[in-house]
């Protein structure tokens, strides 16, 4: 067979990025296989203030520029494609994607999450026309306008905090009365004066002819339904959707032992159920969830690959 790489890495966020450095460092052949532009959730992050040493204002795509950078200098290769099928029960793991069929010794699966949608009607056909899930990307349509920010936890409350930046009134929208965010980023959103709060509460609908108009509340504890409408001469709003993230792990169903979630499950050396394949960050069962996390996890799958290949498959 032609071309067999030491290892493949599915995934071009930081977990995939960081197994790309330390695989091509180890003179291992590398391919990083990305279906968009590299860097998974963080290129979405306007400030990356807790991975250790990055400069005060680091952005998502300052960290993931620099990350790929140095896959490269180490002679890893990167390429867009999306993965639609896996073979991996033999030594040389087959995976096919849209545009060709790639070969390795080793798998490494990075392939990390995606926002998860509210699930209320209107939500999805008012995508990308008031309903977003990236604040970096689509924070500056809603300049001088008010934006909804529905969560709870350190994304809802962190994108909350950055879109005041544009926005003239965010209101954070929680289902319980009490956030799940860090205690710290918590405290910066209460001192802010833009930051308002609707607690216990939840989107029944969102409303509007191809552009966001309202959007109805369910109090759950008095079950109260309360419906917001655009202001006038705004003719419409935000809402901004940060209710966590589903693994993209859907290809590998049946093939990689998963929890009843879909996240992979891994050992500490982020061994799948299948020798050869291996699993890091946002994709896997862990308990945290943060760049550094990823990084480590990355770190750890290159160096087991490249033992896997010495050790099992000499
Ligand atoms: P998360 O921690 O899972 O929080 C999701 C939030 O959405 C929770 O407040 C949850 O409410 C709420 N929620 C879930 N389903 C909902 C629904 N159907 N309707 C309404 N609300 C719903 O997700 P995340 O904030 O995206 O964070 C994901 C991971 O990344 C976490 O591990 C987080 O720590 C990490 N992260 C870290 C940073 C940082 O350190 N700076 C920044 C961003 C993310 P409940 O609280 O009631 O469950």
């Amino acid at each position: 067979m032609e071309n067999i790489l030491d290892v493949i890495i599915i995934g071009g966020g930081p977990a995939g990025l960081s197994a790309g450095l330390y695989a091509a460092r180890a003179k291992m052949t590398t391919l990083i296989l990305e279906k968009e532009k590299a860097g998974g959730q963080i290129v979405s992050t306007a400030e990356v203030a807790n991975y250790p040493g990055s400069m005060e204002n680091a952005t998502g795509p300052i960290l993931i520029d620099r990350m790929l950078e140095q896959c490269k200098e180490f002679g890893a290769t990167f390429e867009k494609d999306t993965i639609t099928e896996i073979d991996v029960n033999g030594p040389i793991k087959v995976l096919k994607g849209e545009k060709a069929t790639y070969q390795a010794k080793s798998i490494i699966i990075a392939s990390g999450a995606n926002p998860r949608p509210i699930g209320a009607p209107g939500e999805r056909e008012l995508i990308g026309k008031g309903v977003s899930y990236c604040a970096t990307c689509d924070g500056d349509f809603f300049t001088d306008l008010e934006v909804f920010v529905i969560g709870g936890g350190d994304s809802a409350v962190e994108e909350a905090i950055f879109l005041t930046k544009f926005a003239r009134k965010v209101t954070i929208v929680h289902r319980r009365d009490e956030l799940r965010a860090a205690k710290s980023i918590q405290e910066k959103a209460f001192k802010n004066p833009k930051i308002n709060f609707i607690w216990d509460s939840t989107v029944e609908e969102i409303k509007g002819d191809g552009i966001v108009e309202s959007v109805v509340f369910r109090n759950l504890k008095t079950n109260e339904i309360t419906e917001y409408m655009a202001d006038e001469e705004d003719g419409t709003f935000g809402i901004f959707v940060f209710v966590g993230y589903i693994p993209a792990t859907n290809i590998f169903k049946g093939i990689i032992n998963m929890d009843e979630t879909g996240y992979i499950i891994t050992d500490d050396n982020m061994k799948t159920n299948v020798p050869g394949v291996f699993a890091a960050g946002d994709c896997r069962v862990k308990s945290l969830r943060q760049v550094i996390t990823a990084a480590a996890d990355g770190a750890i799958a290159a160096i087991q690959a490249e033992k896997y290949i010495e050790n099992e498959l000499a």
